[in-house]
Order: structure tokens, then C-alpha cells, then sequence
């Protein structure tokens, strides 16, 4: 090796040593008639003294190097002088003197600082990602990712589980996103898709007898990106034979616990075991699928209490079937705050937000507080449980608008109030989600998780009668507002399989082209089976605190799905596009990369 030591590795014991450390110029002072520099490497960073009187051509090529250059420095390392020490830095009890330096390699000026928290626009970031990677924050997300995917697979094989690579180029998966395709040249005409994820494959490994599956398996879905979305992710994607939901439920959050306790132990969990929460429940009380549960704020039916009521826009929304739902915030709120979540609900397609506040004193002020009868105002607060000093909001209308714009208010509200501990980490089971909803556009069912999912049994009959009401044998793990993933107990048998697909529309033709191979394979002795996937970008950017996945991905594509570093994707020549037997009808324009 060319270094004798990492930057991150002397400490007092070492003084005496002589040392070969290699590194990057992280900063350099001149001070005192001496030149101090400062090596880093990803263990850390040494201090390095050049004396003039010492050693003068070490010293000299000190005042040369600029920030970033790489550079190998020998030397003595000793105590630093009384009252120098650093005690936030693991060497910062010794110092290197030098006795030679050696340049190994120059750099230009770098367009950031990477000696300093900045922020850098994401742009430059992403083209100039090895020196974004350099820094701090990107060194500490890609080390505890790795951390992340090590425990996994140590978790795992430690219950016999099975690593199984499956193929990237594959036949099209439906998990509800666009498919990318490769062309094949063997084979012009025809395409390869890249895998939504592993689903039919390891559905098909538990037939094969490979009874505990796992693989930290990238998948790839053309959808439009956005901070929590990526062309390309990865999950842990796991299956396993003769198990139940509870099982799988059950070894995943003994997973969770475990890699909390091991990558992130200064995060609380803050129920074990996870709550299970129905999908309807969900619905009803946070507006959404995947609540955060960190905070309460719960949203409340108060339909019953404005049925009857004189003020039309209440009464006649409960006439037409639709929802008036509150929630009670323990705060005052200033008429700008108002217009604001006012506001912010319209653009979520709300009519508007109705509002109450009890002051200290009795009295009642808000939009709707003359409009309602007292009586109707006693029972909204009572059903509400508002206090002394609280103000209730209320949404009327159809319920997935009402569900959609108070639940985006509840969070608001969360924040606003500050009610969220950035320290805790609220996980839960999101359980008994239909397994169809109605396609009004394709007169058809389609699958709300994917179209392997089987029914729970005593809803199975209902596959003739009323599919809208089944329940799916499936789960969803939700943290802190996010849903991790999911996954369910599969169908395994071939014709239960085959009346789901044709309930979905499709023909036997289809059914034929595109999942012959499963149905086949079910044929051979299917045992029952279920697992689940979950995301390993949103799981490590959740334990790193980071909003964005992209922070935790080495190398993601923009917002506008380029990679800002190689320039992909790219035009190709048309002799390469000729052998494939394809020609571009349509093509962005040449720069459409550049942002
Ligand atoms: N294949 C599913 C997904 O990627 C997960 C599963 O059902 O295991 O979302």
C-alpha cells in the first residue's frame, strides 16, 4: 500500500510512529511560520506540520497544494502541543510532522467546497457526484446504507434464507408502472423488459422448493420521478413457502427492530409490536393508507352531528352521501394561518375549510360558528374532544376529497404545531386492503396491489358476487408516513389465479401469452406461499433523516430522469439501432439532456 495509515487512524499510542498517510488536501493553513495541512481520506483526517527548519522541501511543497489534490505525505507523528488538542476529531490528540511530501496527483479548483457543509445546487451536485460523495453528509448516507444491506443479509441468512439472483432482463411484470424495454438483436422485433420487480420469479422459486428467498434486488419502473421516486430502486424482495401473513409480518418487524437497534440505536421505535391498522380504519381516521402515527390530530366523523342542521352546505352534504369530517387542533391560529390551510386544502380540491375556536372564556368564534346551531356546536366539540383554546377544521364533501385534503391538513397541522419528534420512528401494518378497486374508464377491476394477491377466505365467494368488497390477503409496512413497501400471501392455485386475471379483464389469449408460464408452474405442486418487498432507498433515507432518496443513492438520475454525470440516456448510431432492426420516429432535442 501506498500509506501506512489511514487519515483516521492515529492516536496517542501511535506517537513516535513514523507513518506514510495518503490522502486528499482537505485544508491548509499557513500559521506561525509553519504550514498546516490537513489530509482526509473516508476514515477521517490527520493533521500534517511542515517546519521550514525540519524539513524545507516538504515545506515548500506544502505551499503549493491546493484544496483536493492528492498527496502522500511521511512523517513522525507526535503529541499535539498543550491546549491543541481537538477532542471532536478521533486523531486530534496527535499531529504528523512531515518529512517529505509527494503530490500524486493535482486537482482543479473543485466548483464546491468539500471541506464544509454548503448547499450546492442539485444539479452540480449530481454532474460533479464523485466530489458530492466526497463530502461529509453523502460519506455518512453511503456508509450507513451499506451498513443497512449488511445486517439484512446477516439477518437472513441467519434464518435460511436464500440469496437468489434473478435476471434483469426479463418478460414484462405487471406491478402497475410502464415497463422498460430492451431490444433484443437475436431476436429483432422482440423485447425484453426490465424487471417492476421479481415477483412472478419468486412466486416460481417457492414452487421450485427454495422455500426462504431473499435478494436485495434492483427494480425498475418508467414512472415520472419525484423526491421519493426513482426509474431504478432497490428492495429487499423476500418470499416464503408454508407461511402465513402473520408470519411474514412477524419476521419482517423482528428485522426492522433488530437493524434499528444495530444501524440507527439513537432512533426510537415507538410501539413494538407494530400497530396493525385496517385499510378502512386508516381512511377513516388519517385520510390516507400510510399515515404518520407519530402525532394524533385524528380526523372525526361529524357527519351525525350536522344532518339536521339549518346550515345547508353540511346537511345536504350528508344528504348526498358524502363526509363533513373535523379535526381538533389544540391551538389558536391567526387569520393569515387560516387562509393559508385554507388555501392549501382548495388546492387539494376542497370547497373550503369550515372552522371553529373555543376560547378560554366560553365563547366560540370561525366561520361556521353563527351558521350552527349551539346544540350542533356542543356535539361537534364533544365528539371532537377540543379543549379550552382549541380550534376545530372541518372539510365537507365526496369522501376521497375530504379523506385527501384533511389528511394533507393533519399533517400541515402536525408540523405547524411541531407536534413530530424527528427522534421517533412510528412504524405500523397497514392490513385487509381491498383486493380490487373499480376501473370506471376500462370497465374493469384492477388489482390495488398486484394481481397475485390472494382474497382473505371467507371473502374468497364474494370473487363471484361483489368483488369491490373483497378484502386482500395483504400488508403494507408504513413508517412515519411512508409506505416502506408491501406484500401479501399469494394465490397458488391455478384456477383461483386464472379468475382473478379474467375478473381483470384479460382474455384466455392473454392470460396465455403473458402468464402461461405461471399458471403452468402452479400446476406442479404450488405450496402456499406469500412474502413481501420493501424499500431499501426510503428505509436508509428515513434512518439518515434525509427527505429525498436521492441522498442515499450514489449515482440517481434528476428530477427530469437524466443521469447529470454520463449523460444518459443518449442518442445511439443508427448502425447500432439498424442491427436491432429499429428506427426513432420521434427524438428529444439534443440538449433535452443537458438540464
Ligand atoms: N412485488 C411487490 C412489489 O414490488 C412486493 C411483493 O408483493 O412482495 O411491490
Amino acid at each position: 500500500m501506498l500509506r501506512t495509515h489511514t487519515c483516521g487512524e492515529l492516536r496517542a499510542e501511535h506517537v513516535g510512529a513514523t507513518v506514510t498517510l495518503a490522502g486528499w488536501v482537505h485544508r491548509r493553513r499557513d500559521h506561525g511560520g509553519l504550514v498546516f495541512v490537513d489530509v482526509r481520506d473516508r476514515n477521517g483526517l490527520t493533521q500534517v506540520v511542515f517546519d521550514p527548519d525540519a524539513a524545507p522541501a516538504a515545506f515548500e511543497a506544502a505551499r503549493d497544494v491546493g484544496h483536493e489534490w492528492v498527496v502522500a505525505v511521511d512523517g513522525s507523528v507526535r503529541p499535539r502541543p498543550a491546549g491543541q488538542a481537538n477532542p471532536n476529531l478521533p486523531t486530534g490528540a496527535v499531529e504528523v510532522v512531515a518529512s517529505a511530501l509527494r503530490v500524486l496527483n493535482p486537482a482543479r479548483t473543485p466548483p464546491f467546497e468539500i471541506n464544509r457543509e454548503q448547499a450546492v445546487e442539485d444539479g452540480t451536485r449530481l454532474r460533479y457526484r464523485y466530489l458530492d460523495i466526497r463530502r461529509q453528509r453523502m460519506q455518512r448516507n453511503l456508509v450507513l446504507r451499506h451498513a443497512v444491506t449488511a445486517f439484512i443479509r446477516a439477518h437472513l441468512n441467519a434464518r435460511d434464507f436464500l440469496d437468489v439472483e434473478t435476471p434483469i432482463l426479463m418478460k414484462a411484470t405487471p406491478e402497475g408502472a410502464r415497463d422498460f424495454l430492451v431490444p433484443s438483436r437475436v431476436h429483432p422485433g422482440r423485447f425484453y423488459a426490465l424487471p417492476q420487480s421479481p415477483q412472478q420469479l419468486k412466486q416460481i422459486l417457492m414452487v421450485a422448493g427454495i422455500d426462504r428467498y431473499y435478494q436485495i434486488a434492483r427494480c425498475f419502473r418508467d414512472e415520472d420521478l419525484r423526491a421519493d421516486r426513482e426509474l431504478e430502486f432497490t428492495q429487499l424482495d423476500l418470499e416464503m413457502a408454508f407461511a402465513e401473513a402473520g408470519d411474514i409480518m412477524a419476521l419482517n418487524e423482528d428485522l426492522f427492530v433488530a437493524l434499528v437497534a444495530a444501524v440507527a440505536p439513537h432512533l426510537r421505535i415507538r410501539q413494538v409490536p407494530f400497530p396493525h391498522l385496517t385499510y378502512a380504519d386508516a381512511m377513516e381516521r388519517y385520510g390516507t393508507d400510510k399515515p404518520d402515527i407519530r402525532f394524533g390530530l385524528e380526523m372525526v366523523d361529524i357527519g351525525p352531528d350536522v344532518a339536521g342542521s339549518a346550515f345547508r352546505v353540511f346537511a345536504d352534504t350528508v344528504a348526498r352521501g358524502g363526509r363533513v369530517k373535523a379535526i381538533a387542533a389544540p391551538a389558536q391560529f391567526t387569520r393569515r394561518e387560516i387562509d393559508a390551510f385554507e388555501a392549501f386544502v382548495k388546492g387539494l380540491g376542497a370547497a373550503g375549510l369550515a372552522w371553529l375556536a373555543f376560547d378560554a372564556d366560553g365563547a366560540v368564534r370561525g366561520s361556521v360558528a353563527r351558521a350552527l346551531a349551539a346544540p350542533e356546536i356542543a356535539a361537534i366539540r364533544d365528539r371532537t374532544g377540543a379543549g379550552d383554546g382549541a380550534t376545530v377544521f372541518i372539510v365537507a364533501g365526496d369522501a376521497p376529497v375530504v379523506a385527501l385534503a384533511l389528511g394533507r391538513l393533519r399533517g400541515e397541522l402536525g408540523r405547524h404545531l411541531d407536534l413530530i419528534d424527528p427522534g421517533e420512528l412510528a412504524f405500523l401494518w397497514l392490513v385487509d386492503p381491498p383486493l380490487f378497486e373499480w376501473n370506471a374508464g376500462e370497465a374493469r377491476w384492477d388489482s390495488v396491489h398486484h394481481p397475485f394477491t390472494s382474497a382473505v377466505p371467507e371473502d374468497v365467494p364474494l370473487l363471484d358476487t361483489d368483488p369491490g368488497r373483497i378484502r386482500a390477503q395483504a400488508y403494507d409496512v408504513v413508517c412515519n408516513g411512508y409506505e416502506l413497501g408491501g406484500g401479501s400471501i399469494r394465490i397458488h392455485e391455478r384456477d383461483v389465479q386464472a379468475r382473478v386475471f379474467a375478473l381483470l379483464g384479460l382474455s384466455d389469449a392473454q392470460v396465455q401469452a403473458q402468464f402461461g408460464h405461471l399458471l403452468t408452474a402452479f400446476e406442479f405442486g404450488a405450496p402456499p406461499h406469500g412474502g413481501i418487498a420493501w424499500g431499501i432507498d426510503r428505509t436508509v433515507a428515513i434512518l439518515a433523516g434525509e427527505a429525498n432518496i436521492r441522498e442515499v443513492i450514489a449515482f440517481p438520475k434528476s428530477l427530469s430522469a437524466v443521469d447529470l454525470l454520463t449523460g444518459a440516456p443518449s442518442p445511439v448510431p443508427a448502425r447500432d439501432l439498424a442491427v436491432l432492426g429499429i428506427s426513432v420516429v420521434a427524438s428529444s432535442p439534443p440538449d433535452a439532456t443537458d438540464a
